[in-house]
């Protein structure tokens, strides 16, 4: 197993369930770093594939893969794929990666793969002094399955710290006390550095007083792991990836944009903020 680098950052976006925002919020929070000056990496480790689709990556230009990487036959840097967001790249996913667990089942180093593949990206840069076949990321953002699985695994195991992202919904709190000891496992187990490094509330309608309900609930139970940013329902939020766009890119202006560009800032701050205090 490779020592985990300082830098990139390594955020996983986690939750085990589907639907909640993990995707929409890997491909705009990793606009809105790229945006503000950061030199951003999703690597996309969903078998569906949809933040690579939702950035505009098409079936074809994905013939090297997540799933190459993990069965061992691609460096990360030969997945990469640029987008049309200047500073942001993709590693991206394809439907392969459902047979990866059983592929690397019996393989010693089988949670360790991505950070593996990151760490050795790593060393790349560090010989490339001039840069000029590695790119060197300021964050990698990696997007989960909706399952605790192997593939979710290695990217807890290879993450400095998990990003949840919970929709406003009446069950929000339902399978994150789970979620949370799956990352005290993997603290124990594999990557003892690890931590939250936030809860993001996702999908928030402020005319549905369940929505405020939810978002009361979850910061008495949660504190100060949960951001201040809350990301609203916005339609133009859904409708970007059908372009093959960032909402930030298909509507700048509209509240979800604007909510994901404060996340950015909020995340910057709270890495400021543990770098001070370590
Ligand atoms: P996950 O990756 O956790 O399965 P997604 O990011 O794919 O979840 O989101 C699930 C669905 O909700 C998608 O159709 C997405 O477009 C929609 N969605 C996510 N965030 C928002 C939002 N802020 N406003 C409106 N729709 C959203
Ligand atoms: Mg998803």
């Amino acid at each position: 197993m490779n020592q985990l680098p300082e830098h990139p950052r390594v955020l996983a976006l986690a939750n085990q369930k589907g639907g909640v925002g993990k995707t929409t919020t890997a491909i705009n929070l990793g606009t809105a770093l790229a945006a503000i000056g950061e030199e951003v990496l999703i690597v996309d480790l969903d078998p569906q594939g949809n933040a690579s689709t939702g950035l505009g990556i098409d079936r074809a230009s994905r013939k090297i893969s997540t799933y190459d990487l993990l069965i061992g036959e691609a460096t990360l840097a030969e997945t990469i794929v640029e987008t049309v967001v200047p500073r942001l790249s993709v590693s991206p996913s394809t439907l392969d990666n459902l047979g990866v667990e059983l592929e690397i089942a019996r393989e010693q180093d089988r949670a360790f793969r991505l950070r593996n593949a990151i760490a050795d990206h790593v060393s790349a840069c560090e010989r490339d002094i001039q840069g000029k076949t590695a790119k060197r990321f300021s964050y990698v953002l990696v997007d989960c399955p909706p399952s605790l699985n192997l593939l979710t695994i290695n990217a807890m195991s290879a993450a400095h710290s998990i990003l949840v992202p919970l929709q406003c919904e009446f069950f929000a709190l339902e399978g994150l006390s789970q979620l949370l000891q799956t990352v005290e496992q993997v603290k124990r187990t594999l990557n003892p550095t690890l931590s939250i490094h936030g809860i993001v509330l996702t999908m928030f309608d402020a005319r549905n007083n369940l929505s405020n309900q939810v978002v009361a609930d979850v910061r008495t139970h949660m504190g100060e792991a949960v951001y201040e940013t809350i990301i609203p329902r916005n339609v133009r939020v859904s409708e970007a990836p059908s372009y093959g766009k960032p909402a930030l890119l298909y509507d700048l202006k509209c509240t979800g944009s604007q909510a994901y560009l404060k996340l950015a800032s909020e995340i910057i701050q709270r890495e400021r903020r543990l770098k001070t205090a370590a």
